[in-house]
């Protein structure tokens, strides 16, 4: 794939975990998103952080199904897209039209305005066919109603279409960390970002007249303390922090509990991967849908990871445990006497938790009392 910028890879990435399977939608990510960063005057409309309803919701509306239609039938060398399989169609680079650098549409204004409409509303898979039951989940056959949530910031892609959009160079990609901002100073709001970036995660400011959008929470992470979106997360199906961008490098480090999910168990799966620009927020499927929906939204490995996820060992247990115990970024963990410990950068302990929770049954004497 041909990029228009040379890479480069930070030797620590922001990234995320996303557990679809314990997302409750109860939008506390949003709001805690909004509270923080997008409260004024020509942001009104602006939701760094959203949750829609799949597969109706989406904001803006359409997102997916617009970019998917003008790319085409994705094709992946295995029809199931196990791990390994290799996507064959074109990336949103490549299919760009002549004079730009990438396949993109902007918004219409009014696609804008219900971030979360078809809240949930579920869709109903040829009944008459029965649960998909291609992937033995542990008796847990896929739903012919469904619906699921999908959390979505920023990716702080590796290959930032948005990046390569600007005629102005107003978008970099930070070195220490590779969050992805836009220069406040430099952007004329041409909004090509927008028209671009295959998220439409960039938003313009009616009252500003330039375009903005998630800054990572970096000066949270400079703290070495997680994003505002994921410390709020009520469901507990966050995880944030600094993963190693190569594959090689994140495999020899897999003491971080990123690494460890997105390369070495392979559970947690990028968004349209299709898309080419390597996005860093990780996707924990859904056990209970169709998988060919699936396997177009999350690409090579669905079954791989469910089957994963669905047959955890202790240290996968230990590691999920850790999510939402802190909110300090854990760099280490460590799996020791039914305990999960978590470590900072500096090699601290910031965190201890039970694998297996203690069952206290209560006396027959207190039943009935408050
Ligand atoms: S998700 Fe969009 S806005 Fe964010 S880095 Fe990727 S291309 Fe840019
Ligand atoms: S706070 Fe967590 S559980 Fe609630 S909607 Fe956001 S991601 Fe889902």
């Amino acid at each position: 794939m041909d990029y228009p910028y040379e890479e480069a890879r930070p030797k620590r990435q922001y990234a995320a975990v996303f557990n679809v399977n314990k997302c409750i939608g109860c939008q506390t990510c949003t709001m805690s998103c909004k509270s923080t960063w997008t409260y004024s005057k020509g942001q009104e409309h602006m939701w760094w952080n959203n949750v829609e309803t799949k597969p109706y919701g989406g904001y803006p509306q359409f997102w997916d199904h617009k970019l998917l239609e003008k790319l085409g039938p994705n094709k992946w060398s295995s029809a199931t897209g196990q791990n390994g399989s290799v996507y064959s169609g074109k990336t949103i680079f490549e299919a760009a039209p002549i004079g730009e650098v990438a396949l993109g549409y902007l918004p219409e204004d009014k696609e804008w305005q219900s971030p979360n409409i078809y809240e949930d509303t579920p869709t109903t898979t040829d009944p008459d066919k029965g649960p998909d039951e291609s992937v033995d989940l542990v008796n847990l056959p896929a739903h012919t109603t469904w619906f699921f949530y999908l959390q979505r910031i920023c990716n702080h892609c590796t290959h930032p279409a948005c990046l390569a959009a600007c005629p102005r160079k107003a978008i970099y990609k930070r070195q220490e960390d590779g969050i992805v901002l836009i220069d406040q100073n430099r952007c004329r709001g041409y909004r090509k970002c927008i028209e671009l970036c295959p998220y439409k995660k960039p938003m313009y400011n009616l009252a500003t007249r330039i375009s903005e959008k998630c800054i990572g929470c970096y000066p949270r992470v400079e703290q070495g303390i997680e994003a505002r979106c994921m410390a709020a997360c009520v469901g507990k199906i966050r995880l944030q922090g600094l993963k190693n961008s190569l594959p090689e490098e994140a495999e020899a480090n897999a003491e971080n509990p990123l690494n460890y999910l997105i390369h070495i168990k392979k559970i947690a799966l990028p968004l349209y991967p299709q898309y080419g620009t390597e996005p860093n927020i990780y996707y924990i499927p859904p056990r209970w849908i169709p998988k060919q929906f699936l396997y177009q939204m999350f690409g090579p490995g669905v079954d791989e990871a469910l089957k994963v996820y669905s047959n955890m060992d202790e240290e996968l247990l230990g590691v999920l445990s850790l999510f939402r115990s802190t909110q300090k970024i854990l760099e280490k963990f460590n799996i020791n006497s039914n305990q999960a410990v978590g470590y900072d950068a500096k090699g601290q302990e910031v965190i201890r938790v039970p694998i297996d929770e203690p069952v206290i049954v209560r006396p027959p004497k207190y039943h009935n009392t408050s």
